[in-house]
């Protein structure tokens, strides 16, 4: 039974019902606030503090660091507070409409400050397509079952949904008996993927223990990875992803938290037989969540934007828990803010590969677009949009949208 809202517009086919409640980071005036999103609107927390409806002094800060590094508790108790407050029937609610505000009149920023971040390959559909296209006699590398394969990505360059996203340029080799050539990325491709927002730190030379791994994870997102696959393929032996990667990333302003992803907990990938086993430490693997994904393109000559793909994060080969856990096994201090990819999400049918290099199979199949143009790979003016929601007997909540138009550098 799906809860009610004196917000009317949270109570219909909205990704934000008073089952969700995610928070963000938006500006008013000329700082920066913390709120949450209800149907078409956010609620202002620094107004709802400052107006004594809410006592959480994080709710003043101009990011989410401070309340996740309180740990899921604080934010817990606080989403609970709000749902009261926004509730049908609330006695403070004509206190709490003066701090409400239109979602499309607010200009949305990082919901943190990310001090690090680090991107997986937690796909083993994924792993498998692309060593496919590498390696095909031997796609899978012989670690892949036992390592949470990840690498350190750039924080720097992470920005918000909306931003334009330059085409960078870089070394790239196409022809084997040529020397390699330095200019515009041809083979631009984005990566659909599922962010975890890092809520309590833990102390440098402290492993967290796979059991505790989720109450140091504030919330999730969706993050496009943007690559350019052409100075990827140059460049990543032997050390990976450099500068393929590091020009832009970007995310879903709402941080959707664990509380209210916990209806939609799903069992963890099923190993098939003959996997490995886990190592110890990674056990219990936790719960995967049932995240329903899309992702649509919107070419410069295009009115609407077109579904190229569908896709799910029930079959990811690590779950979140382990993806943390692993990071910290060697003692690495996480921070409050810091951000943890999941890496591209795909599954095994054709369309729910989570990139054109999946979509496209290395650009030997060309997407037909709508316009009757054809993709391989993203053109200067395509628009990527990205959704995700989780629905269950009758109640839906949704990460809001992940956008970014590519333009010429
Ligand atoms: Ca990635």
């Amino acid at each position: 039974m799906a809860l009610k809202s004196w917000v009317e517009s949270a109570n219909y086919a909205s990704d934000f019902p008073l089952e969700n409640l995610p928070f963000g980071v938006f500006r008013a005036g000329r700082s920066a606030h913390i709120g949450v999103a209800i149907g078409d609107r956010i609620l202002d927390l620094a107004g709802c503090f400052e107006d004594g409806l809410l006592h959480e002094d994080a709710c003043e800060a101009p990011a989410l660091n401070l309340l996740a590094s309180k740990g899921r508790a604080a934010a817990r108790a606080l989403r609970a507070r709000l749902q009261e407050l926004l509730a049908d029937g609330a006695p403070d609610r004509h206190r709490v409409a003066r701090h409400l505000l239109p979602r499309k009149d607010a200009e949305m920023l990082l919901p943190f400050s990310i001090g690090d971040y680090t991107d997986f390959y937690a796909s083993i559909h994924h792993a498998t397509n692309v060593g496919s296209m590498f390696r095909p006699d031997n796609p899978l590398l012989p670690n892949y079952k036992y390592v949470p394969i990840g690498y350190h990505g750039r924080a720097s360059s992470i920005v918000i949904s909306g931003t334009p996203v330059h085409r960078p340029s870089g070394q790239t080799r196409e022809d084997a008996a040529a020397p390699p050539q330095f200019g515009p990325s041809r083979r631009m491709d984005y990566e659909l993927e599922i962010g975890a927002f890092v809520g309590a730190g833990n102390d440098l030379g402290t492993p967290v223990p796979i059991e505790q791994a989720e109450e140091h994870i504030f919330g999730l997102c969706i993050v496009n990875d943007w690559s350019a696959r052409d100075v990827q393929t140059w460049e990543y032996q032997p050390l990976g992803p450099f500068l393929a990667k590091n020009f832009a990333t970007t995310v879903s302003p709402w941080v959707v938290t664990l509380d209210a992803l916990e209806p939609f907990r799903v069992p963890a990938f099923e190993r098939p037989e003959g996997d490995p086993e886990p190592l110890p430490y990674l056990q219990p693997s936790g719960l995967g969540f049932d995240i329903h994904l899309e992702v649509s393109i919107r070419s410069a000559k295009m009115e609407k934007p077109q579904r190229i793909s569908r896709g799910t994060f029930r079959e990811m080969y690590w779950t979140f828990a382990q993806l943390l856990a692993h990071h910290t096994s060697n003692g690495c201090n996480l921070q409050p803010g810091d951000l943890l990819a999941s890496g591209t999400v795909s599954g095994t049918a054709k369309d729910s590969r989570g990139c054109l290099l999946e979509l496209t199979w290395r650009g030997t199949e060309p997407l037909e677009l709508t316009s009757g143009e054809q993709r391989r790979f993203l053109e200067d003016g395509d628009e990527v949009i990205m959704r995700a929601w989780c629905e269950r007997d009758g109640v839906r909540i949704g990460f809001g949208e992940c956008r970014g138009t590519v333009g010429p550098l």
